[in-house]
């Protein structure tokens, strides 16, 4: 495989990920080697244009993210979003997040499995261990989780909105 040449000049200093075609004059990427629109090359190459893209990229933190692909460099947003703060402040009650309904499915699977007709000792145990592993997961999501959730002495039912 041919080294990729370096590129003869490429200006970094300029920030545009995208350029207007000389040709058609739409906008296109700046580092594919020939225009999207009309197919006008851009690059003499797609080496040198990739080259040119990896100089451009180097030069500056901000466009690490940058693909030569883009038109503009992408800039993470940070669209976390507190749901919890948002249902409270709607007066809508969530349940936490629990992850008893796997154990729950886990142990589903064992009690189907023990519905297939293999050996009788075979079945009884797959349906003990499913039975366990089901009854752990029951008990655990209703009896821990939601005493936890809904604790008897109402101590947080000051903070809801009632309708
Ligand atoms: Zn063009």
């Amino acid at each position: 495989m041919a080294a990729a040449k370096k590129p003869r000049y490429v200006d970094v200093a300029n920030p545009d990920l995208a350029v207007d075609c000389p040709h058609c004059g739409l906008r296109t990427a700046r580092f594919i080697d020939s225009c999207r629109n009309c197919g006008y090359k851009l690059w003499p190459s797609s080496h040198m244009a990739s080259a040119a893209f990896q100089a451009w990229r180097a030069a500056d933190p901000d466009r690490t993210l940058a693909s030569r692909f883009d038109l503009e460099v992408p800039h993470p947003i940070d669209n976390t979003f507190d749901f919890s703060a948002r249902a409270r402040e709607l007066g809508i009650h969530l349940f936490p997040n629990s992850n008893y309904p796997f154990i729950i499915c886990v142990g589903a699977l064992f009690l189907g499995l023990a519905a297939i007709p293999l050996s009788a000792t075979t079945r009884i145990a797959l349906a003990v261990i499913g039975g366990v592993i089901f009854l752990y997961g029951v008990v655990g999501w209703v009896v821990f989780e939601d005493t936890r959730m809904f604790p008897s002495d109402g101590g947080e039912t000051g903070t809801e909105v009632h309708h």
